[in-house]
């Protein structure tokens, strides 16, 4: 006999199929159906759930309130933890206004759990097999997780791995991220470089403007040259990718022709490819006249999968004036300069040595609006009849999708473990 219906997901449901039948059912025209209101009793409506972050320092967090209705709009019920997302500006209040429900244990609720720092293998002890995990892994070297994933047949995906193309740029979360990345570099180098950035001509003399040098023009480069330039400081730029000379050149900075032979430098998703040893030794020999003439050094370079490249060495830094500043933003991956100490800041030769880790946690307003736009587009793209469906045949789907089934079913990332 057929009880009701889901007016969210529009199934009917057998008596069976309702989890408890209590309060958030109302009645229209005899007909009991689900209160929108409340996170009803529907089996067929699947849960999003969405965590307050653990990891220190982490003030992200995977949704914002703006976009829970893009969801519930999608047949699912959004869960999420009070608090979540508060050291990001956005409070429960607001969550619950836009049709989220609040519940202390969030992680074995979720049909689908949105994160933004991968999870622990308590958190992930703690999710039910068979659900969907959407948020950055570090696939590559979080070896733990990835095979506790597995064992515990979450079909999880990776943002890290989504696929650069165009059809996927909504849901680029790298590209996001990379973004506040190279934008708070430079405002971190302005404001530890015991210079102005811009030039100045006032009463008391002539101030010549400081020098930028940025190495790798990716997103986060860009962004950085951009910032820098707006700050007013002389920007000049190298990249091993040639299609990047135009782009600097559009920011207004001078793109540093260092004569390399970089024919095979980008790989078929327009990522760098590492490049010889003795290529990296020719560049650090060229580059040294650039970085010794910098106020400032925004190193970015990263090649996917792999330690940073080593482009800044001691001797380099050596010929720094006392008083320069490095940023380096590819210090997660182990930094592009030798003296980098991830995590920390340095003095060195008399030269400001700064790796920073996770920046985009520093912007968490908008860090988090921007993740949460890309995961959301993501899982709405996953979505047929309200549940992710996973075609292995849609590249979008594969690219990012780590574990499945029981198994790791992404090649490069089991190569890798
Ligand atoms: P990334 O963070 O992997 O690397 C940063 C930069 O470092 C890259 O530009 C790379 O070429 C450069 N680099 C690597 N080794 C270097 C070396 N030895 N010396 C100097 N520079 C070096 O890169 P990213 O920011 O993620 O961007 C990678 C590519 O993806 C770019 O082509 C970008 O335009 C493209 N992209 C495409 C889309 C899209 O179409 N949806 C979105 C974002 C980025």
């Amino acid at each position: 006999m057929i009880f009701g219906y889901c007016s969210r997901c529009v199934a009917w449901l057998y008596a069976a199929e309702f989890k408890s039948g209590s309060i958030p059912w109302t009645s229209q025209n005899g007909i009991r159906i689900a209160d929108q209101q409340h996170r009803h009793e529907c089996s067929m409506c699947m849960i999003v759930s969405v965590p307050k972050e653990t990891v220190p320092g982490e003030q992200r967090v995977a949704l914002v309130p703006e976009l829970v209705p893009k969801l519930t709009q999608a047949s699912l019920d959004v869960l999420v933890q009070p608090g979540a997302g508060e050291s990001a500006g956005f409070f429960d209040a607001e969550y619950e206004e836009k049709g989220a429900q609040l519940e202390q244990e969030v992680l074995n609720q979720g049909d689908i759990l949105l994160k933004v720092q991968p999870p622990t293998i308590d958190e992930i002890g703690r999710m039910h097999e068979d659900s969907f995990l959407i948020s950055f892994l570090q696939p590559y070297t979080n070896v733990a997780a990835i095979k506790s994933l597995a064992a515990r047949r979450i079909t999880a995906f990776s943002m890290e791995l989504m696929p650069r193309i165009t059809r996927a740029q909504p849901m680029d979360a790298l590209s996001a991220m990379s973004t506040i990345a190279g934008y708070k570099a430079v405002l971190i180098a302005a404001s530890r470089l015991p210079k102005f950035f811009p030039l100045l001509m006032t009463a008391a003399g002539t101030i010549t403007p400081a020098r930028v040098f940025v190495i790798g023009a990716g997103v986060a480069g860009l962004q950085a040259i951009g910032t820098a330039k707006r700050l007013g400081a002389i920007v000049e730029a190298y990249d091993t990718r040639p299609a990047v000379k135009e782009q600097v050149e559009s920011l207004g900075a001078r793109f540093a022709e260092l004569g390399l032979a970089t024919k095979d430098a980008e790989d078929k998703n327009g990522y760098a490819k590492a490049q010889s040893q003795e290529f990296y030794r020719k560049q650090q020999e060229i580059m040294g006249k650039y970085v010794a003439a910098a106020d400032v050094v925004i190193p970015t370079a990263l090649v996917p999968g792999q330690r940073a490249p080593i482009l800044i060495t001691e001797e380099m830094v050596q010929g720094m004036r006392p008083g320069s500043v490095i940023v380096d933003l590819a210090a997660e991956q182990g930094g592009n300069c030798a003296l980098t100490e991830p995590g920390r800041d340095v003095v060195k030769h008399g030269v400001t040595i700064i790796g920073p880790m996770n920046l985009p946690s520093t912007v968490p307003f908008q860090g988090s609006e921007m993740y949460a736009r890309t995961v959301t587009s993501y899982l709405v793209h996953l979505l047929q009849d309200g549940r992710p469906h996973v075609d292995l045949d849609d590249e979008l789907t594969r690219g990012p999708l780590v574990t499945h089934r029981g198994e790791i079913v992404h090649e490069v990332v089991k190569a890798k473990l």
